[in-house]
């Protein structure tokens, strides 16, 4: 059993992260807490939280194999949103039973996600199209 205690963050895909803070943080006045680059997953994360305990992820491709360069890419150049996080209180519960449930995961344990969270894609496919991202934090 596991539960969603609510949505974790929207992943935002950008071509900058400098240039996409002049709306972000300059224009809304999202305060930026930090920039970190996730090697695994070759991309470059900014967290810009809402003050409701949501925030606004924003990737920046750190390769061109990204999935960020492949988003991107697919979307004529432009950035969007590219998943939606949802937090979980126990993601390998999560991972289990969306799987018992027949929903297909990209990640089928556990990996390491921006900020130490753990976090667990499911595949689109099962989510009518929507990248959807598990997320608990430790
Ligand atoms: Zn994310």
């Amino acid at each position: 059993m596991f539960k969603i205690l609510g949505v974790d963050h929207i992943g935002v895909a950008v071509g900058s992260l400098n240039e996409a803070s002049n709306f972000w943080t300059t224009a809304l006045g999202l305060e930026c807490t930090g920039d970190e680059v996730v090697a695994e997953q070759k991309v470059k994360t900014s967290f810009n939280p809402t003050g409701n305990g949501s925030e606004i992820e924003l990737l920046e491709a750190t390769a061109p194999d990204s999935p960020i360069a492949k988003y991107i890419e697919k979307n004529g150049g432009r950035g969007g949103i590219q998943h939606i996080a949802l937090r979980v209180d126990n993601i390998e519960a999560a991972i289990a039973d969306l799987q018992a449930k027949g929903v297909r995961m990209i990640d089928t344990k556990p990996r390491y996600g921006a900020g130490g969270a753990s976090i667990a894609f499911v595949h689109p496919k099962s989510a009518y199209g929507v990248l959807v991202e598990l997320c608990q934090h430790k």
